[in-house]
C-alpha cells in the first residue's frame, strides 16, 4: 500500500473510534484526542476542538514527532503528549485520549495517590502481554496542567524511572493509553475504563 493509503486507513480508524469513544460518554463536549502512527516519524492525529461524535477523516491530520504540521489544520493542543510516546515507544502504533468520568473521578477522589494499584483483574488480560490475573497494574497519575511540553517531559522522566508504563492517567482530566494497533489500543481502553469503573463501585461500597 502506497504512503497515501496507509494514511487514509488509519484516519479511518481514528474516526470509527472516536464515534465509539463519544457513544461510551468517554470524549463529551469537544474533549479528547486520537492519533495513530502512520510512518516511523508521521502520525496521524485529530485536529482541535472537535465533536468527537461528529469527526470525519478530514478533521485528521499529520504531523511529525514533533508535532509540527505536515498538513492543513490545527492540531489537537495535546499532540505533544502523543508524540513523545510515539518517540520513546517504537511499538507503539496507536494511541486513544479520552476523558471519561471514572478517570477524572477516580483521580481526584485519590487526590494525594501518584500511582493506581489495580490489583486481581482477570481483564487485565486484555492488555497485550499480559496472561494471567495476577498482575498489578501501576498507572502513573500526573497533575493536570495547561503546560503540554512541561506534562509531556513529566511523563518521558517517569517512563525513564518505570519499566512496562501501559497507560497513565492526567488528574481531574482524563488519561492516555496505547498499543501496537488501533485495535489493541482500544480493547486496552475498553479494559482499562472498566477496571476504573469498578474501582468506583468498590469505593461506593466501602463509604
Ligand atoms: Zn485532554
Amino acid at each position: 500500500m502506497s504512503f497515501e493509503q496507509d494514511l487514509l486507513a488509519a484516519k479511518q480508524r481514528i474516526v470509527t473510534y472516536s464515534h465509539k469513544c463519544y457513544e461510551r460518554g468517554w470524549s463529551p463536549a469537544t474533549s479528547s484526542n486520537y492519533s495513530e502512527r502512520v510512518a516511523e516519524d508521521k502520525v496521524a492525529v485529530t485536529c482541535s476542538g472537535l465533536d468527537k461524535g461528529e469527526l470525519t477523516t478530514t478533521d485528521v491530520m499529520l504531523v511529525d514527532l514533533e508535532g509540527q504540521p505536515l498538513s492543513e489544520g490545527k492540531p489537537s493542543a495535546e499532540t505533544l503528549l502523543h508524540t513523545q510516546l510515539y518517540k520513546r515507544f517504537s511499538d507503539c502504533h496507536a494511541i486513544l485520549h479520552t476523558h471519561s468520568p471514572q478517570a477524572c473521578v477516580i483521580s481526584r477522589y485519590l487526590d494525594q495517590a501518584e500511582v493506581l494499584e489495580l490489583k486481581g483483574y482477570e481483564i487485565a488480560k486484555a492488555f497485550t502481554g499480559i496472561s494471567s490475573h495476577e498482575t498489578t497494574l501501576h498507572i502513573p497519575i500526573f497533575e493536570n496542567s495547561q503546560d503540554i511540553p512541561a506534562l509531556a517531559a513529566a511523563v518521558d522522566v517517569y517512563c525513564d524511572q518505570h519499566v512496562g508504563v501501559r497507560a497513565y492517567i492526567i488528574r481531574g482530566h482524563g488519561l492516555y493509553i496505547w498499543g501496537p494497533t488501533m485495535n489493541d489500543c482500544w480493547r486496552h481502553l475498553e479494559a482499562f475504563e472498566y477496571m476504573l469503573e469498578c474501582q468506583l463501585l468498590e469505593i461506593r461500597m466501602q463509604s
